[in-house]
């Protein structure tokens, strides 16, 4: 198997269950990129609540996901918007863009998860607070 990274960095904004290709999947929901989907019955097993427990977790936050294909078939899964792994983004390199985006307008705090913005980057706020 080849791995492929589907989305580089983008904001994780929910996640639900879906049918996608008739068979029962997780599905993530992403601020900018197309929607990604996994087979929980082959992935996850006896595992379906604990990926959903996670992937939960990562709500709000800026995140990177890969897929899977195979070697003699490029974009077979990562092009029809299937996934394997979502990962939290390593923002240790950003720091910069911190200062760039300043504090978050609705709760003040400045931190690496001011990534929101409904004015096209004049102000920043987290996903968390937009609907405080
Ligand atoms: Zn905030």
């Amino acid at each position: 198997m080849a791995i492929v990274t589907v989305i580089n960095n983008d904001i994780l904004i929910s996640v639900e269950k879906a049918t996608y290709d008739n068979v029962e999947c997780i599905k993530l929901n992403f601020q900018k990129s197309n929607s990604k989907y996994k087979n929980l019955e082959v992935f996850e097993g006896n595992n379906m609540e604990q990926v959903f427990v996670d992937a939960k977790k990562l709500i709000g936050q800026n995140v990177t996901v890969t897929c899977w294909d195979p070697h003699n078939a490029p974009g077979m899964w990562s092009n029809n918007n299937w996934f394997k792994d979502i990962a939290l983004l390593n923002n240790n390199t950003n720091d910069s863009h911190i200062l760039d985006k300043g504090p978050c307008i609705k709760c003040g705090i400045y931190d690496h998860f001011v990534c929101f913005s409904e004015d096209s980057g004049q102000t920043w706020m987290h996903y968390a607070c937009k609907d405080n």
